[in-house]
């Protein structure tokens, strides 16, 4: 296969000369940092007052974690290490699990995020001759703007919807020949019911790619996608305090996300021990950012769970590569003591060839132990009929969830289009349970 590039200097180079590169961005981004008042304190109380004290990529471990709450505390401008009219745009996360933080970007810092969300559309075999609709928010939600800017220096012709409005997506999809989209994978999956809804099938469409992200998903939920819109879909992770989209993406292999370590310093890190974690472990993902001017990132926990791909991807780029993301670390949920992540039942749900396209996963109190209840959509033509074979269904379901983790939920099956439908992300739990 011919590998599809952007930037093959950048996206080929050599190990050492990117480690190099590294070292001299991360000097650099110390420089930044040292000018706000937040990074001037911290790095102080490490003994760091000056770039040159890093001797080495190695010295990165003594820098001091940032976490969510420092970036809140820090709400709106101690992170900001430019001045003011230096600033041309802000982004806030959505706020997902609290307030939300504030990143800010000069000129050059979008400049250098456009050109990494480049790279990855044109890692999936992308090109300037297809038709992008980016049915992601535009807004301070940075799945908008971040890959809109990307695919318009690829080239592509760029169909801003923006997200909702399912019946507007369809035409405009079917009126411009629409041949990628972005997307979140459960709105794609939504997006996939409504035009079986309008009786368009996907012969009357031009698709031929789709970019997900912004929410967990699991790998059969991909598949669910590639095979009911008959298309390839790439696995794209991004967060706003690391810009947004464009911090690491699948290339045409689909073998786990290139992350762009020119432009971040990757770290896999136990959650509870702050110790780096071998290759091949879960833990949580650590980044500092190297290329941004504005708001500058010191090892950034981000809450996020994955494990280093090891070996080479076929593609010949030596950026290294994530696992898809198991979850956040706080999304953990305890049922009766035991861990269970949502996507371990996404991941059954979506195996079972009568299981539609939405789920909610809802937590109870009865008495002093919790309930676990997966609701779950099928398939319309399943509640016509024998009741019975509802009944085995639902055990079916409740036997597959059970040997998975560990715990046997009640069951519940919905008619197609019940279970509530998110613009943005997900949110499949419903957590009932009182505080105390
Ligand atoms: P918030 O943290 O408020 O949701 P963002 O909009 O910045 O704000 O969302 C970034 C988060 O979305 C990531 O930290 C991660 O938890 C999730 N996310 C983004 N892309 C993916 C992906 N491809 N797979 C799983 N989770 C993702
Ligand atoms: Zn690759």
């Amino acid at each position: 296969m011919n590998v599809p590039v952007w930037n093959p200097a950048v996206e080929f180079m050599e190990r050492e000369a990117l480690e190099r590169l590294q070292f001299a961005n991360l000097r650099n981004t110390v420089t930044w940092a040292l000018k706000t008042p937040f990074y001037r304190r911290r790095l102080a109380e490490v003994g760091m007052t000056h770039p040159e004290d890093l001797t080495s990529l190695r010295d990165l471990r003594n820098l001091p974690y940032t976490t969510k709450d420092d970036l809140r505390e820090a709400y709106p401008d101690g992170l900001l290490a430019v001045e003011p009219e230096q600033a041309v745009r802000l982004h806030t996360s959505s706020g997902t699990t609290g307030m939300p933080t504030v990143i800010y970007h000069t000129r050059r810092d979008i400049d250098h995020w456009t050109e990494l969300v480049a790279r990855c559309i044109v890692a999936t075999g992308a090109t300037a001759r297809d038709v992008f609709q980016n049915m992601t928010n535009y807004g301070l939600f940075t799945g908008g703007l971040g890959l809109h800017y990307g695919a318009e220096r690829v080239g592509m012709l760029v169909i801003p919807a923006s997200s909702g409005n399912t019946g507007r997506q369809v035409q405009l999809m079917r009126n411009f020949q629409t041949t990628v989209v972005h997307a979140t994978p459960s709105y794609l999956l939504h997006l996939h019911a409504a035009l079986g809804d309008e009786g368009i099938t996907r012969e009357q469409l031009s698709l031929r790619k789709a970019f997900i992200g912004a929410e967990p998903h699991s790998e059969q939920t991909r598949r669910k996608i590639e095979t009911l819109f008959g298309i390839q879909a790439y696995n794209s992770y991004g967060l706003s305090e690391m810009n947004g989209p464009g911090v690491a993406f699948e290339c045409v292999y689909q073998t786990g996300l290139h992350l762009w370590e020119d432009a971040y310093i990757l770290e896999i890190i136990d959650p509870r021990t702050l110790q780096p974690l071998p290759e091949g472990e879960t833990g949580e993902i650590v980044m500092t950012t190297l290329q941004r001017q504005a708001t500058p990132l010191l090892r950034y926990r981000t809450r996020d769970l994955s494990h280093l791909v090891g070996g080479n991807c076929p593609c010949g780029r030596g950026h290294r590569r994530l696992a898809r993301i198991k979850g956040r670390s706080d999304d953990m949920l305890i049922v009766n003591g035991v861990n269970v992540f949502p996507s371990q039942i996404e991941d059954v749900l979506m195996k079972i060839p009568e299981v539609g396209t939405n789920y909610l996963i809802q937590l109870e109190k009865r008495g002093s132990l919790d309930r676990l209840v997966v609701k779950t959509e099928i398939y319309a033509k399943l509640f016509i009929g024998d009741p019975q074979t509802l009944d085995d269904l639902r055990e079916r379901i409740g036997e597959l969830l059970r040997s998975a983790i560990l715990v046997k939920p009640a069951v519940d099956l919905h008619e197609p289009g019940s279970l509530p439908v998110s613009e943005g992300k997900a949110k499949r739990v419903l957590d009932l349970r009182p505080a105390f």
